[in-house]
Order: structure tokens, then C-alpha cells, then sequence
């Protein structure tokens, strides 16, 4: 999202596009302009800490910015929809997760599904994903969990935070 135009947002989109022929990717740019009343950002697996000290350092890395992105997204009137897995206990009584529970079921109009790694099309994961996702020199502990199988962590202090 870079800027607004009259009530619209304006989005610079990039993708990639293989070409049928040759198999060669090309990046593709193109503009869009969205009614921030019907858009919304859904945001996955921000935590506020991760069992990989490596991840969670490149997750406080992006969070300023992204939080700069989610501020100016909700102010245009963008809804934001936090979605992280397995820490949701944490918010059960809050306000938020009491809406979004609430909230009436919307079908999606594109086909959301979950993508298993494919190596005929990725090619063999990087060791560091087949050891459980941690590339550390000394490898880290793993998913510690609390008495309802949830995460040990929260969002929170330092991190986006889906009560804001
Ligand atoms: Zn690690």
C-alpha cells in the first residue's frame, strides 16, 4: 500500500508470471485501486517470540514497519484480521476475539487451502526446514506448550498486537 487516492486505496502489486513457452518467471507490476471498506489484511504468525531465536529476530525486524503498514491500513478503514496459530487462548476474553467469533461466516471467492510442501516443484527442502524450521549453529528447544496445547507466548510487547 503506498498511497490513497480520493476514498480508494492505491496498491502497487508485484508478482511473478511463468512463461508458458520457455518456463522463465517474469515480474509483473500492476496498480490497484481498492475500497478500503472492502479489503481486509489478514496478518498470520506474528508472535511476539518464536522457539527459533533466529525467527523471532527477523519477526522484531519487520514489525516496525509493519506496524507503520497496519496503522495506515486500519486509519483508511481497512479491516485487520490477526490470524496466528496456536496462541489464540491467550485472547478468548477479549473483546476482539469475542467479535471475530462473532462475527457472521463469509465464504471466500477464491479457493483458501492449506500448500504441503511440493518437491517435484520446489525441489528438496533447505535441512534447516527438515529439522523443524531452525537454521541456529546451536539448535534451539522447539514448540513448548501450556496446558490447553497452546503456545507458550502471546502477541504483545514488541510485536503486533491484535488487541490494539
Ligand atoms: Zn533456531
Amino acid at each position: 500500500m503506498t498511497s490513497r487516492k480520493q476514498e480508494n486505496l492505491v496498491i502497487e502489486q508485484r508478482g511473478r508470471r511463468k512463461d508458458r513457452d520457455t518456463g522463465a518467471f517474469q515480474e509483473i507490476h500492476q496498480t490497484a485501486h481498492w475500497d478500503p471498506r472492502q479489503t481486509g489484511l489478514i496478518i498470520c504468525d506474528m508472535w511476539d517470540d518464536h522457539t527459533c531465536k533466529f525467527a523471532a529476530q527477523r519477526v522484531a525486524e519487520m514489525v516496525p514497519t509493519m506496524n507503520r503498514m497496519v496503522s495506515a491500513a486500519r486509519e483508511a478503514g481497512v479491516f485487520i484480521i490477526h490470524a496466528p496459530s496456536g496462541t489464540m487462548s491467550f485472547y478468548d476474553e477479549t473483546p476482539q476475539r469475542r467479535r471475530a467469533i462473532e462475527a457472521p461466516f463469509a465464504e471466500s471467492p477464491v479457493e483458501i487451502k492449506w500448500n504441503y510442501w511440493d518437491p517435484e516443484r520446489e525441489g528438496e527442502p533447505l535441512p534447516f526446514i527438515l529439522s523443524g524450521g531452525c537454521g541456529c549453529i546451536e539448535p534451539c528447544l522447539g514448540w513448548i506448550t501450556d496446558d490447553k496445547g497452546s503456545r507458550q507466548w502471546k502477541g504483545g510487547r514488541g510485536a503486533l498486537d491484535p488487541t490494539d
